[in-house]
């Protein structure tokens, strides 16, 4: 059952703005679901997956497309979890923003596995910034080697996670399978869970409702600097990063690729997590695809749907 739209749902926690008359709020909802229902006939004719919309600071979902695999799916979240690193990372003060490695590109073998960036060689080495928007394994490999030094030790990251959302069993008050986050056991599995490689299982629901979350907490009045880094990360990664196949002309939008191993490790899914406006964000989208990849089968699929809602977008600037 959806919840109430009250007053504090449209408008959301932090907004001042004018508030628009219920109707037109309800109608612009229907209009963006039927026009997502629409689009997503199309985007997953021959594609297997799922996309799924919700409102930033309500935690309210406007639209999901296959309901049993958005909410049934456990799927490793991949590189969609360095945000939440990132962002752990700085506010454990183990990460300057200024700070820079240099990554060469090139192969990147670990823990029996192949970990290569998929972006290419820049001319300086990569600031946290620029190394969330281009999903840099080897900068975030290097920089999560600092985890036991963290609150909580090598486990920090593995309870930011929890207590982000990834293990919840219920996403929008809709029940979820047993999305699941475990404690690393050696240096190695740490190191895969920062890549959401390891110990950590989750539903796109869940995911989504994640970064409804963290997104909700940037639109704070005291967002804080740690924020602010990953948010501009975000910024980049679509502007000109992994997921700029997302790309909207005269839309501002954020987001973050993932591309993780199957459990039997022998295909990949994609993910792409998008929101908008990228600077006050008020509507984030999940889209997950089997057997592909985040920035080349997931980014454009999450373009492609917010090209088509452009028209109903206005009135969620409420
Ligand atoms: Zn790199």
């Amino acid at each position: 059952m959806r919840p109430p739209l009250t007053r504090r749902a449209v408008l959301g926690p932090a907004s001042g703005a004018v508030l628009l008359p219920f109707r037109t709020v309800a109608a612009s909802r229907e209009a963006l679901a039927a026009t997502l229902r629409q689009y997503c006939l199309r985007a997953f004719n021959t594609t297997q997956g799922g996309l799924a919309l919700a409102r930033v600071g309500g935690n309210e979902l406007l639209f999901q497309s296959h309901p049993r695999a958005l909410r049934e799916t456990l799927r490793k979240p991949g590189s969609t979890v360095k945000p939440f690193l990132l962002r752990r990372l700085l506010e454990w003060e183990l990460l300057r923003p200024e700070e820079t490695f240099p990554c060469s590109g090139g192969p990147l073998p670990f823990a029996g596995r192949r970990f290569d960036c998929s972006h290419a060689q820049q001319g300086a080495p990569l600031d946290p910034t620029t190394a969330l928007a281009l999903s840099c394994n080897r900068c975030f490999l290097h920089w999560a080697e600092r985890l036991p030094r963290a609150p909580e030790g090598r486990s920090g990251f593995a309870e930011t996670l929890r207590r982000a959302g990834f293990s919840a069993r219920q996403a929008f008050g809709l029940r979820c399978a047993a999305a699941v986050v475990g404690n690393p056991s050696s240096r190695d599995e740490m190191l895969l869970q920062a890549l959401g490689e390891a110990q950590v299982l989750t539903t796109p629901l869940a995911l989504l409702s994640a970064y409804g979350r963290l997104l909700t907490s940037a639109n704070g009045v005291e967002e804080r600097a740690a924020m602010r880094v990953a948010l501009q990360g975000m910024h980049d990664c679509v502007r000109a990063g992994t997921g700029v196949e997302a790309r909207v002309e005269g839309l501002d939008l954020g987001g973050k690729t993932g591309t993780s191993t199957s459990a039997d490790r022998r295909s990949l899914n994609g993910w792409m997590l998008s929101f908008w406006p990228a600077a006050q964000p008020r509507l984030v989208m999940v889209v997950f695809v089997e057997n592909g990849r985040g920035g080349a089968e997931a980014a454009p699929i999450a373009g492609g749907a917010w090209r088509a809602l452009r028209p109903h977008l206005q009135a969620f600037m409420a």
